[in-house]
């Protein structure tokens, strides 16, 4: 068989297949590397799993809630196996599907762990590949923590916990980054018992401290307890629960212990001439900046890694982009924010709990931050006007329709002098 290639790709994650179909489709010969499942993490155990375990989640709490909107069900309850198979289903279904635009995109998809011997050669099942350009995307894995290594029963990593055939009666979820919030949120809606343990002072550190304390809000109502400023000191297996020692002097009880502490690019051998993208590049770790970068690096649209939105799943979701307040100077700049029950949308769908917020500076959109039903779409138009660098006067000539949540921007705008 012929060995030599335009791309050489490693790993068949969000970085690596962006970059082998949109070299393939620019008419380049191109090998895919991958040793374990096509479609990496994002779509084996990361994205695609928890966000098919939200839709059921979130349609559980909305069907146990519907009282009000008119709805009788009697008896509701969750089918923890069914849902565990539908996200086995979505997950095969999309790789499937990824498989097929390879073999259709004429892509040689090899399964095996690949070694890089130089910029040019790449090394699997004891064949040699000459490829013109090297791409690694070998992306990243669950953090070990020294002392508190996975013993994938009680001590839990992300892939762990999809692994799960039975809902456990309680958990302590270490971590509230996006993967711990959403862990939270899948498994109180299925009335597991979550404690989280946040070492920093709020809940999803990462964000505006507006969104942080909406949800530390929010997780009171739903009855998810946290400790923030807080971390474990030790974990105890010896008895059927897991005791988890924290630094406030507390212990905690719970059936397993998840660790969502943040994730380590994967070793791959370093080689200058070799592109790095993805995860394992180790800046920003997720799915759509990985598939941005393969499409700055291939086919060399522009990316502005300044302006990638970050979202977080659930109900309501979490969106936000560009800077936080805490982040700009104060009287630098200026701030609209409404709350998300003032919008007549979230009125008629009874999703009243959120909140909009936009920062101005020199009649630009410097930050956006929502917490709403469909917060992950609305984003998207702050990203695009954020993008453009179109001005706040323009953008309140916009028509945005009625009622939608979308509204909820135009107000924002509409506030601001
Ligand atoms: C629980 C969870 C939820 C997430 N949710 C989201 C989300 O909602 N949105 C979002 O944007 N991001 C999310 N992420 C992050 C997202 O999954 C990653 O940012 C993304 O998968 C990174 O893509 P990648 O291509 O760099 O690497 P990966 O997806 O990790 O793929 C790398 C691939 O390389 C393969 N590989 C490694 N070494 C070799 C080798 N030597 N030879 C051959 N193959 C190799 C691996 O087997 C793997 O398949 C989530 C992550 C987790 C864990």
């Amino acid at each position: 068989m012929e060995k030599e290639f335009d791309f050489g790709i490693i790993g068949s994650g969000p970085a690596g297949y962006t970059a082998a179909l949109s070299a393939a489709s620019a008419g380049k010969k191109v090998v895919i590397f991958e040793k374990d499942l096509i479609g990496g993490v994002c779509l084996n155990r990361g994205c695609i799993p928890t966000k098919t375990m939200l839709h059921s989640a979130e349609i559980f709490e909305i069907v146990n809630n519907s009282l009000d909107l008119g709805i009788c069900v009697d008896n509701c309850k969750v089918d923890f196996s069914k849902i565990v198979e539908r996200r086995k289903a979505v997950v095969e279904k999309l790789r499937n599907g990824l498989e097929r635009s390879f073999k259709n995109s004429g892509i040689l998809t090899v399964s095996a762990e690949a070694k890089i011997i130089d910029k040019n050669t790449i090394e699997a099942n004891g064949g040699i590949y000459t490829c013109n350009q090297v791409i690694a995307a070998v992306g990243s894995s669950p953090r070990v923590i020294k002392g508190m290594e996975y013993d994938h029963e009680k001590i839990l990593s992300s892939d762990d916990i999809l692994n799960i055939e039975k809902l456990p009666k309680s958990i302590v979820i270490v971590g509230s980054g996006a993967i711990g919030i959403e862990f939270s949120r899948i498994l109180s809606a299925f009335n597991v018992e979550v404690t989280v343990v946040e070492i920093a002072e709020n809940l999803l550190p990462l964000a505006d401290i507006e969104v942080s304390k909406r949800v530390e809000r929010i997780f009171k109502s739903k009855g998810i307890k946290f400790f923030t400023k807080t971390s474990i000191e030790k974990i105890d297996k010896s008895d059927s629960n897991v005791k988890i020692y924290l630094s406030n002097n507390e212990i905690l009880e719970a059936e397993c212990v998840l660790l969502a502490v943040g994730r380590v690019p994967n070793e791959v051998e370093k080689c200058d001439g070799v592109t790095y993208i993805g995860d394992v590049a180790g800046s920003v770790q997720l799915a759509h900046f990985a598939s941005k970068q393969a499409l700055q690096k291939v086919v060399q649209i522009p990316f502005d890694e300044t302006l990638v939105p970050s979202v977080v799943y659930g109900n309501p979701e979490i969106a936000w982009i560009g800077k936080r307040e805490q982040d700009l100077e104060c009287g630098s700049y200026q701030k609209s924010m409404i709350p998300i029950s003032a919008l007549a949308k979230s009125q008629c769908d009874d999703s009243l709990d959120g909140m909009m917020k936009i920062l101005v500076q020199n009649d630009k959109i410097v930050g956006a931050h929502i917490v709403s039903r469909e917060a992950s779409s609305l984003i998207q138009q702050l990203v695009i006007a954020m993008q453009t660098n179109v001005t706040v006067e323009r953008l309140k000539a916009v028509c945005f329709a009625h009622p939608t949540y979308s509204e909820g921007i135009f107000d924002c705008l509409m506030r601001l002098k």
